[in-house]
């Protein structure tokens, strides 16, 4: 396993060249583009890894698998009637099918659908991006685990998207806080750093029926096959159906070069490098998952 990562880590390093680093975030333009890494946690408990692993990265929208989860954990009906579980062909952060669909987000891995969520959790909780560290310091196992402020602070600066989405499912009914409390905490929840190890570490229980490595409940079984099967969906937002026919998996990406796989029932990949492609997923990042997948013959179809 372990030379396999280093084979695929100096096959699809010089991928990383084809793309770009997010700039429409200031923090995250002057990312070091070379960095990659990898890292594949097991049910068994085992954990591989090669590259800049260890590295931690600006997760982005891999934590809105983690903030879904929260929902989920919540109260699936409120969820479910405010965020759908239709793909979308537009970029993540479009608002074209927002109005046309009277403010009900596709998807909750779309930046309205998101937002739906982290404004549901913030009903609950005063600072609904905390919610949201806790639960993936307390899957990683690792504490130390923080949001970069700068980033956050200059995803907000310049978030005009996010609040406009906001506004727009606000005037269909669909928003219950005050919208520029929300998109910031939404823009913390995004700015969460985190490396490839503690990523795959903590999706581990969507790998196992729900339930992380102690045992410990997270989700319902049912439920963590729900989030996979949003995951395969829409994980890669307008590029999730070529994603699935490619590679074959429940994955997540975000616009800090990470992206998220899960096997089910063995265990979790992520790989991490920051250029992207025109549809905002990982270049490298991508084709490493996908020459994981098949140099182990596993995808959910095999
Ligand atoms: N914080 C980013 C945004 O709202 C997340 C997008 C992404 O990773 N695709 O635009």
């Amino acid at each position: 396993m372990q030379n396999l990562l280093e084979r695929i880590a100096s096959a699809v390093r010089p991928l990383a060249r084809t793309g770009r680093v997010a700039s429409y975030i200031p923090g995250l333009a002057d990312v070091e583009p070379s960095q990659f890494g990898i890292a594949i946690a097991t049910l068994e408990g085992d954990i591989y890894a090669a590259g800049d692993s260890d590295q931690p990265f600006s997760i982005q929208s891999i934590s809105k698998v983690f903030a879904l989860t929260l929902a989920m954990r919540l109260k699936d009906d409120e969820l479910w009637a405010r965020v759908g579980r239709l793909p979308s062909s537009n970029q993540f952060n479009s608002l074209i099918e927002l109005e046309l669909e009277e403010g009900k987000p596709r998807n909750p891995f779309l930046n309205p659908g998101a937002l739906a969520v982290s404004d549901m959790l913030s009903s609950r909780n005063t600072q609904m991006e905390l919610a949201v560290l806790s639960l993936l310091r307390d899957l990683s196992g690792n504490a130390a685990l923080q949001y970069d402020l700068d980033v956050a602070r200059g995803e907000f600066a310049c978030a005009h998207r996010n609040l406009a989405a906001a506004h727009l499912m606000k005037s269909f009914g669909n928003f219950r806080n005050p919208v520029e409390d929300v998109v910031k905490a939404y823009c913390a929840q995004c700015a969460i750093a985190a490396s490839c190890k503690d990523l795959a570490v903590a999706a581990l229980f969507l790998a196992n029926g729900g339930a992380d490595l102690r045992m410990r409940k997270v989700l319902e079984a049912r439920q963590a096959q729900q989030v996979c099967a949003l995951m395969m969906s829409s994980g890669t937002y307008e590029a999730s159906g070529e994603t699935a026919f490619s590679i074959g998996l429940p994955i997540k990406s975000g616009v800090g070069g990470g992206v998220l796989a899960v096997i089910p029932r063995f265990g979790t990949v992520c790989s991490w490098s920051p250029p992207l492609d025109e549809k905002g997923n990982s270049v490298a990042g991508l084709k490493a998952i996908e020459l994981v997948a098949a140099e182990l013959d596993r995808t959910v179809f095999s």
